[in-house]
């Protein structure tokens, strides 16, 4: 069985939300004060992950990235990575991280073949660091950014750029790619910061490349027809640099990703309401098969693109965090 939706995109990317902690606080993600997280019975436990993840693979899943919230916040998470591990029908296991807690788990994760890491990092210096994320946490990444180059990961650095806030961090990122093999993101601000309002002005991918045109030339990468990042190569550069339209959303029609949240919400789409809690039909008396068969027609009706699915959605705002990162 291939999840697919009545648009005929294959699903089988789930990214899986295994908490909505975190450490950092981020300006484009959460306010500083004032957010509530689950409470340990209201989020899935890893079992109860295990067997969403077991369904989801009888349905064609075979890529999944852990997120968060930040996932090394939550405790035991070398184990629930061991238990994914045996999966044999995943292909990919990746995961989304600040790096702040990730340096004890290096070789554990070498040693389980998790390789694919990408790396919030919006800002190249202590304070530019601090003024975005409200925490002074810049060495402990950058130690851990370092000894993972060392170690061979393979590493994608997401910067969410914001105007007039880190505009100026574009091109010290660029440069850090001339001598060491990452893929540097960009990404455009998307409305996701819990506040109830998105940003006022959004710096698009269009904008952010003619920027970097003024100062290099660089050519297209061929990349997969899902991936939502258009990449280029700098002559002469280790590494390589991308742009994600996550705002302006010119990658729907290729889309396929699932997202489950750490308290249960299912979400064919970040921009559009959650279609099934998940953790609420696994702790109900609903047989197996009616689940799987609610999830096949959730999927079935995913939102042709993100405006579709945003201009259904009520609840517009919501942080990242509680949306299956
Ligand atoms: N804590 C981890 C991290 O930051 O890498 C994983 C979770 S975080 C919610 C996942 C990704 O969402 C990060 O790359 C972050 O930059 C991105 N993100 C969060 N809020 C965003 C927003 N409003 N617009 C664009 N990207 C956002
Ligand atoms: Fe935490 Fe990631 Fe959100 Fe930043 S983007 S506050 S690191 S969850």
């Amino acid at each position: 069985m291939q999840l697919k939706d009545k648009f005929g995109r294959t699903i089988n990317y789930l990214r899986l939300s295994v908490t909505d902690r975190c450490n950092l606080r981020c300006t484009y993600c959460m306010p500083e004060r004032g957010m509530t997280f689950a409470q340990r019975d209201q989020l899935l436990s890893y079992e109860e992950l295990l067997h969403l993840v077991d369904m989801l693979g009888d349905l064609g899943i075979s890529k999944v990235r852990l997120t968060g919230g930040e996932p090394f916040v939550r405790t035991d998470l070398p184990y629930f990575l061991k238990e994914l591990r045996k999966r044999t029908f995943l292909e990919q296991i990746s995961i989304t991280s600040n790096l702040t807690l990730i340096r004890p788990h290096l070789d554990e994760l070498l040693d389980l073949n998790i390789r694919d890491i990408n790396v919030s990092l919006d800002a190249l210096d202590r304070q530019g660091f601090f003024e975005i994320t409200r925490k002074d946490e810049f060495e402990e990444v950058s130690k851990s950014l370092r000894l993972m180059i060392e170690k061979g990961f393979n590493l994608k650095l997401n910067c969410v750029v914001m105007k007039c806030k880190n505009e100026d961090q574009i091109l010290p990122l660029l440069n850090f790619t001339k001598e060491h093999p990452v893929s540097v993101r960009f990404l455009e601000e998307m409305p996701f910061n819990g506040s109830g309002n998105g940003s006022s002005e959004v710096l698009s991918y269009k904008q952010i490349l003619s920027l970097i045109e003024t100062h290099y030339n660089y050519s297209p990468l061929v990349h997969e027809s899902s991936s939502t990042s258009q990449n280029y190569q700098i002559d002469d550069f280790k590494g390589t640099f991308g742009v994600i339209p996550s705002f302006s959303r010119t990658f729907c029609g290729n889309c396929n990703r699932l997202r489950l949240a750490a308290t249960g919400e299912m979400r064919t789409c970040l921009y559009g309401q959650d279609q099934l809690n998940l953790k609420e039909l696994l702790r109900s008396v609903i047989p197996k098969d009616q689940m799987k068969k609610e999830i096949i027609e959730a999927v079935m009706n995913k939102s042709e693109n993100g405006f579709a699915a945003s201009n259904e959605n009520e609840e517009k705002y919501l942080s990242m965090i509680k949306l299956g990162g």
